[in-house]
């Protein structure tokens, strides 16, 4: 290192749950969620730390396999060893799952940087009966192997230690790096030599990785090397290489340089670990005969999945009610307090109406996140992966879509995002195409208002029936999709299983926060921003004379009264309903109101009213926009603001039925995602046509689908 260099550059890579963030807290201190299961790091986190007079630098890299270009996170942490150039790399590997962990060590030793290897986990291998021999593990793969507990903090100091004597040029790691036998060797040397023809081009990497990443078919290093002057001979020399290789061994190059990295990894593994037997068979087998049973495992996985949303709202309720009277307060307050005109209107109406209706859920959304992360962190969800995994293959969808559409629950924009870790565009693309039908979070605020507002009793079970609907539908679609846009089968893919854990209560609370800040801060930008528009829409162009003479009503009113001919009670509640056969009449011929009137006769058939046309289109924007649109629909729609909580006013609305009410939610679900998702669609699908057909056949299922539900029951009589 350079000696005048104040800071130790330190890259921690390893497989996702392996333990990354764990050190990367205990060494910097930072918070950071510490999740279990796999593809939650997407993003490297920075933190610094001081150790003997000397500053490091740790920069958490997304956890992954292998370092292909597969997947955004392949990438992401492949650049930031090879361009971030850090000091030293520091290589997590879990050692109760030595050889899969070592697989990524393989390749991160032929990246050239100075490596050192945490042997993390080191209890978990030795309760599920391994017994590592740490350093003759050093001695085979020539890199320092420090055992470390990340959760029990053990180690950190060696492996700081480690580090400062690797980042001072102390020790010297010559790591022995995997050789792919002689025939392929010398193909390596000859590509390589070809490419270091122009160093210019080759930006840090070293020749001999690209020359085997160009015989892996490495598309990102084709599209790096598309830039070199001899390009042409490189990809012939590449062709002609690959084609010798094929010939002498009778399979694809990529499938001889992973057993070759196998192989090496196997001999390394039985020379320096041992097995004690016994222990082999640990507690996580037993719990997962009846977890992951063929039979068993959907059912207890629908149970637990019950349950989340039972707990969601029971639990809920009563927070739940805290924040409604605490905004009805202020609503009050400030009707009373303010001169009654626009600006009380925008206010109450708007704002408190708007913003106010969906931060009511805040207690739900934080239970729900909080019961999703006690589930990821126990690695409960890793096998709701498994079992699904099962099923997902039997319809026709790559078992590893179900991470992307697991990710679907909490938000499609990631989801779609995450559809990235599948190779083939049509898995890629089916996979997209479904999981907007996994009820998002910004989605539940609605399930929560409707269902609470029509069935007070069993919101839970409504609720936990619109989840599975969605992954009724999601099912149905993959089916049709593949019978017809997208036919063919896709591969099967094994899933790891990593052990039961108890989960600290400080990372649950943690994800139960980022969830619910996430929650709140939408809830103070878009959705605020959103409510004032839709408070204008809904206020302009004001309504100047009536169908009716609502003033004079009211002023012969005031007459009887002074005639005595009726009493004051009777005459306010008089007057109170022409002020709000006024304010309905004026919204109805309001910007929104004229909107809504113009989608009311493509909904009607759905029982459907002109205000949920409006709740519908205002829900593009964001799907939590529909709960606080209707909260300014009942706002400026009526005189009398806040007496009551937006459920009661939409349960007391004579427009609606339990009926509409369900119809309202099927169509919530499946009709399109929103604006932002879209967005990244179309960035991820790179097509025009996809996006319309996702747009398209959303809303026909949609529509289709609260159809048949509002017209059969109706003609069931269950109106
Ligand atoms: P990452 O995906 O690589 O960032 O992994 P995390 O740091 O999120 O760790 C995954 C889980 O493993 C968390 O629940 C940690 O508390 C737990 N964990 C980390 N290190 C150890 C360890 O050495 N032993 C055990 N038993 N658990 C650990
Ligand atoms: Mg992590």
């Amino acid at each position: 290192m350079n000696p005048d260099k104040k800071e130790i550059v330190v890259a921690l890579a390893g497989n996702p749950n392996s333990g990354k963030t764990t050190l990367f807290n205990n060494l910097t201190g930072a918070n950071q969620h510490v999740g279990n299961y796999p593809g939650v790091t997407v993003e490297s986190k920075v933190g610094v730390a001081e150790y003997n007079g000397l500053r490091f630098r740790f920069v958490d890299l997304p956890g992954t396999y292998s370092l292909s270009a597969y997947s955004i996170e392949e990438i992401i942490a492949r650049n930031a060893i090879i361009q971030g150039k850090p000091d030293v790399v520091v290589n997590i590997v879990d050692a109760s799952n030595l050889e899969r962990n070592l697989y990524l060590t393989t390749q991160i030793v032929e990246l050239g940087m100075p490596v050192i290897i945490a042997l993390n986990m080191a209890d978990m291998a030795k309760r599920r009966g391994f017994l590592i021999d740490h350093d003759l593990l050093s001695h085979l793969l020539g890199v320092p192997v420090i055992p470390t507990v990340g959760n029990k903090r053990r180690g950190m100091d060696n492996l700081l230690e480690s580090i400062s004597r690797v980042a001072k040029g102390e020790v010297n790691p010559q790591p022995s790096i995997v050789k792919f036998g002689k025939e392929m060797e010398q193909e390596l040397a000859g590509l390589g030599d070809l490419i270091s023809r122009d160093p210019g081009v080759m930006n840090g990497y070293k020749p001999r990785w690209l020359a085997l990443k160009l015989m892996e078919n490495d598309a990102e290093v084709a599209k790096l090397l598309s830039k070199h002057p001899h390009i042409k001979d490189i990809v012939n020399a590449a062709k002609e290489s690959g084609s010798k290789i094929e010939a002498i061994y009778g399979e694809p190059t990529s499938t001889i340089i992973s057993d070759k990295r196998y192989g090496f990894i196997s001999g390394a593994c039985s020379e320096a670990t041992k097995l004690t037997g016994e222990h082999r068979h640990d507690i996580s087998d037993k719990i997962d005969l009846a977890l992951i049973h063929p039979i068993l495992g959907l059912p207890i996985f629908a149970l637990f999945m019950w349950l989340l949303f039972h707990l969601t709202f029971s639990l809920g309720e009563k927070p739940m009610e805290w924040i409604e009277a605490g905004i009805t307060a202020l609503a009050n307050f400030l009707s009373a307090s303010m001169p009654e005109g626009m600006l009380s209107s925008l206010l109450i109406d708007g704002v408190i109406g708007g913003v106010g209706g969906v931060i009511v859920f805040l207690p739900n959304i934080m239970i729900l996140f909080f019961c999703i992360a006690l589930l990821e962190d126990t690695g409960y969800m890793a096998r709701a992966a498994f079992v699904m995994d099962r099923i997902m293959h039997k319809i026709g969808l790559h078992g590893k879509s179900f991470i992307p559409m697991l990710i679907g629950f909490g938000c499609t924009v990631p989801a779609y995002m995450g559809s990235r870790i599948l190779e083939d565009r049509t898995d890629r693309l089916v996979t997209m195409h479904v999981s907007t039908f996994m009820s998002c979070g910004a989605r539940l605020p609605v399930y929560i208002l409707v269902g609470g507002a029509f069935w007070p009793e069993h919101a839970g079970n409504v609720v936990f029936s619109i989840y599975a609907l969605g992954v009724v539908a999601a099912i149905v679609a993959v089916k049709f999709l593949r019978s017809t846009r997208f036919k063919g089968m896709s591969a099967q893919f094994i899933m790891e299983l990593p052990p039961y854990r108890v989960p600290t209560l400080r990372s649950l609370l943690l994800h139960m926060w980022e969830r619910a800040w996430m929650y709140v801060r939408k809830a103070g930008t878009v959705i605020l921003g959103i409510s004032i528009i839709m408070w204008f829409l809904m206020t302009f162009p004001q309504t100047k004379t009536f169908s009716t003479d609502y003033e004079a009503l009211i002023e012969e009113t005031d007459v009887s009264m002074s005639e005595g001919l009726i009493g004051a009670g009777e005459r306010d509640s008089m007057v109170s309903q022409y002020e709000n056969e006024m304010a309905s009449e004026s919204i109805s011929r309001s910007f929104a109101g004229r909107l809504g009137k113009l989608v009311e006769p493509v909904l009607k058939p759905l029982g459907f009213d002109w205000k949920l046309g409006v709740a519908l289109i205002a829900g593009f924007a964001a799907k939590e926009v529909v709960v606080s649109t209707m909260g300014n629909v009942y706002g400026v729609g009526e005189a009398d603001e806040t007496s009551e909580s937006l459920r009661s006013k939409l349960s007391s609305d004579p427009n609606y039925s339990k009926l509409t009410a369900y119809a309202f939610l099927v169509f919530v679900l499946l009709y399109m995602p929103c604006m932002a998702a879209l967005a990244v669609f179309l960035k991820e699908s790179k097509s025009w046509k996809e996006l319309a057909f996702q747009i398209g056949y959303t809303g026909a299922l949609a529509w289709i689908a609260a159809f048949v539900i509002y017209q059969g029951g109706s003609l069931l009589g269950l109106g």
